[in-house]
């Protein structure tokens, strides 16, 4: 069978590699190679670099209005391959295709058109003093950027960089997940046609420890966007921390869903399945640790756990299927083994728990059924560590305190959802929680004006509107006598 074989995208053309190294990328529905992604090396960053500074210079004095422009024609081109980018992405990533068509590709056009207006209303403060001295600031682009994407949500979260740092005025050197690199090769002819000029934005394909680090090291990449997992960004900030570099660090989330027994029961039960398995659970802001106050309990898993039991799992393109195919098989494993642990722990599996075996074409596609964990001990390690799969633990509380604490007792503060009617008790709670993005009757609503980003080990920086700009910039203070 002919394979799909992936090309970097230096200085505005496809290029070969200079050792003929390729990486296995698997389907992971059916858990069978289709393409080969570039095993990059120093030597294709190194290009990459030099094709990105030598476009920063004109780029970066580019008037907004054309920058905006070409941004949005991207955001045009992309929207009318909806449909081709979406069957795309749920064969790359093993997602449905229903959540690529309603989530990752509208965002990935969202995020061009987002920062496409930003740009062009975007103002400066002056201020002036009492003795007349003029104060301004002048925002000036930073230079090459280095952006490293994970799989879960790969295009959406990959355009969520590119985006704002080339409203900017900075270039790029891309490296999305070696697992999900096929949409960012394909936006990459959207590129061409857009009319971006060359080495604006450059795609280097390969593994993080090769490729990944090399970007990261590079001395003219003076700022680093990361997405990914916190050991992986701990990595990261060791090498960038005595270079002086930029970063800004997007890592993992174990999210607390907290139920009140004042909440719009139906709509908290609907929605903390939709945060529990949307993405096979494989979505940094999933609600996996649920906390339920004690009256209403045993209610809520006698509605929750049917109406787990009937998502349908298999065939991603099947538009009843709600969880498709895990990432890979390393990944199931490791999520079958958090459950085998969770038995140890002494917890109840209410329903799923095991991996779903299907037929014919699928039968070794890396499917696990919707799993929910009940009677551990919101300490153990299943309750406490990111499982990043359709696995969730329910646990009982009794009061607003107790909620609280139970939520900020975790290394990760990425997100958390607080469900109740009672408005004070919900802004009460939501101000009280240790997390970068509270959602109250809600989740996983995103405003991109608004600060997004993790404290503890989930993060550190924001993004989003104005708090990309400030990444992506430099702001001098220039005082003007008078
Ligand atoms: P990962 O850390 O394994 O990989 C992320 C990216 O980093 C990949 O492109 C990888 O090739 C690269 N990489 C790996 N080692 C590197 C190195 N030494 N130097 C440079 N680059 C390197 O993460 P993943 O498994 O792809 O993604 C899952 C994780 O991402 C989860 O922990 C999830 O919570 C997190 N995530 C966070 C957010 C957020 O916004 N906070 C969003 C999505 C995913």
């Amino acid at each position: 069978m002919l394979k799909l074989k992936l090309s970097n995208f230096i200085g505005g053309e496809f290029a070969s590699l200079e050792e003929n190294l390729y990486i296995d990328n698997y389907d992971p529905s059916i858990g069978k190679v289709y393409a080969q992604i570039p095993d990059s090396s120093e030597h294709e960053i190194n290009l990459a670099v030099e094709a990105a500074q030598k476009a920063f210079h004109t780029w970066s004095k580019t008037p907004c209005s054309t920058r905006a422009q070409i941004m949005y024609r991207i955001a045009d081109i992309l929207e009318s391959k909806l449909d081709e980018f979406a069957m795309a992405e749920s064969k790359d990533q093993g997602k449905t295709l229903e959540f690529a068509k309603n989530v990752d590709i509208p965002r990935s056009i969202y995020n061009f058109r987002y920062f496409a207006g930003h740009i062009l209303h975007m103002e400066e403060k002056a201020t002036v003093m009492d003795n007349g001295y003029l104060n301004y600031v002048q925002r000036s682009p930073l230079g090459v950027a280095g952006l490293i994407s994970p799989w879960n949500l790969p295009l959406y979260l990959l355009t969520w960089k590119i985006a704002p740092c080339i409203a900017a005025g900075c270039t790029c050197v891309a490296k999305p997940s070696e697992f999900t690199s096929v949409t960012a090769y394909m936006l990459c002819d959207i590129f061409k046609q857009a009319g971006l000029p060359e080495g604006v934005v450059n795609m280097v394909f390969g593994k993080g420890p090769k490729a990944g680090q090399a970007l990261v090291s590079h001395p003219k990449v003076p700022l680093i966007s990361f997405t990914g997992g916190t050991v992986t960004g701990k990595k990261l900030n060791e090498t960038c921390a005595p270079l002086f570099k930029k970063v800004s660090l997007e890592l993992g989330g174990k999210n607390a869903n907290i139920i009140f027994e004042d909440c719009d029961f139906e709509k908290a039960v609907d929605t903390s399945i939709r945060a529990a398995f949307s993405n096979q659970g494989e979505i940094c802001l999933c609600g996996s640790r649920i906390f339920v106050q004690k009256s209403i309990y045993k209610k809520f898993l006698e509605s929750f756990v049917p109406k787990v039991r009937q998502l349908v799992v298999g065939d991603p393109r099947d538009p009843k299927t709600k969880v498709g195919a895990l990432i890979s098989k390393q990944h199931m494993e490791k999520v079958l083994g958090y459950i085998e642990l969770a038995k140890q722990e002494g917890g109840v599996i209410e329903c799923g728990g095991k991996r779903k075996q299907l037929d014919g074409e699928f039968s070794d596609g890396y499917f696990v059924e919707p799993t929910v964990i009940t009677n551990i001990e919101p300490s153990c390690r299943v309750a406490q560590e990111e499982i990043f799969g359709p696995v969730v633990t329910v646990h009982p509380f009794e009061t607003e305190e107790e909620a609280i604490d139970l939520a900020n007792n975790n290394q990760y503060g990425l997100s958390c959802s607080v469900w109740s009617e009672n408005g004070k008790r919900a802004r009460r709670v939501a101000e009280s929680i240790q997390v970068g993005y509270v959602w109250v009757n809600c989740w996983m609503v995103r405003d991109l004006r608004v600060p997004f980003g993790g404290v503890k080990q989930s993060g550190i920086g924001r993004e989003g509107g104005e708090y990309s700009m400030n990444f992506f910039t430099e702001q001098k203070s220039i005082c003007l006598a008078n």
